[in-house]
């Protein structure tokens, strides 16, 4: 079965206080492709669930939800990120809350950007097993592996918890520019809840949050684009997005690459922008 929009996504742009969108690019993917077919890979899984949400006690029935559909890319990353960009400042613009379906991990810029423009104080959560803290990689500046290298050149407020991977220049990078960063296994040692207690205060305001799905153990969400062992729990996850949720006015969930399973990592992401979506929601009411 294929199914065009997101479940529960019936509503019109106008209405809506969620725009869906996706965005089919993976040009600069490094080991795996094929993130591009995630969109409708989590668009499909979506109609496994449920509208009522039991963990947030919210039925996804009572908010309005729109599906954009797939955003048009280009061949070059440079070319999709202007693309992106014009659709990313309108959403944010109409006062709506994006949510990316990607793609690769480089495409969360405009969106950012976007968010960054509408408000000043803007603070940046991501989620993901790499640093991507490189300036260039291969010969690309854009690449999925410098995406956060860049979003601190939109805002010093930044966190990202799950890390595991990075060159030794990065994590010097880390260290001299004191960036908050929680590693795996500062998960697994303190536990999410304290490592969430240890940034909640300074993230306070508005916040952008970028899930890579690789944060996650590859056991629970082996189709990826870059797999890398010790990673989160999905439950991790959740508890991360139900505390942020109040904050946040912008979210993407990047980097599954559908075919390297038989779908339980779409269906694990599409649960991701359920609970997102059930904790925001339930939050503003
Ligand atoms: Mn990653
Ligand atoms: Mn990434």
């Amino acid at each position: 079965m294929h199914n065009k929009i997101f479940a529960d996504a019936n509503s019109n742009y106008e209405k809506a206080r969620y725009v869906i969108c996706g965005a089919p690019f993976d040009a600069t993917s490094s080991f795996r492709p094929g993130s591009k077919l995630a969109p409708d890979a989590m668009r499909d899984a979506s109609y496994n669930f449920e509208t009522y949400s039991s963990f947030f006690d919210f039925d996804l029935d009572e908010i309005d939800i729109h599906d954009a559909g797939d955003l048009e890319v280009a061949e070059t990353v440079d070319e999709t990120l202007s693309m992106l960009s014009i659709h990313a400042n309108k959403f944010v613009q109409d006062g709506k809350i994006p949510i990316m379906l990607g793609g690769e991990h480089s495409l969360s810029y405009p969106f950012v950007e976007a968010c960054k423009n509408k408000y000043p104080g803007l603070g940046f959560v991501v989620l993901d097993a790499h640093m991507d803290l490189r300036e260039e990689f291969h010969g690309e500046k854009n690449s999925h592996a410098c995406i956060s290298r860049h979003v601190l050149d939109l805002t010093n407020k930044y966190v990202s918890i799950g890390i595991r991977s990075g060159t030794r220049d990065e994590y010097d990078y880390v260290r001299e520019n004191n960036i908050r960063m929680f590693s795996s296994e500062d998960v697994f040692s303190l536990g999410i809840e304290k490592v969430i207690s240890q940034f909640r205060d300074y993230i306070k305001g508005p916040v952008y949050l970028s899930i890579d799905m690789d944060a996650i153990d590859p056991a629970y969400a082996p189709a990826l684009g870059t797999p890398e062992p010790y990673g989160l729990t999905p439950r991790d996850v959740r508890a991360v997005i139900s505390c942020l949720a109040p904050y946040i006015v912008g979210f993407d969930l990047v980097e599954i690459a559908p075919a390297y399973d038989s779908g339980g990592t779409a269906v694990l992401g599409a649960k991701l922008v359920r609970d997102f979506i059930a904790a925001n929601a339930k939050a503003s009411k």
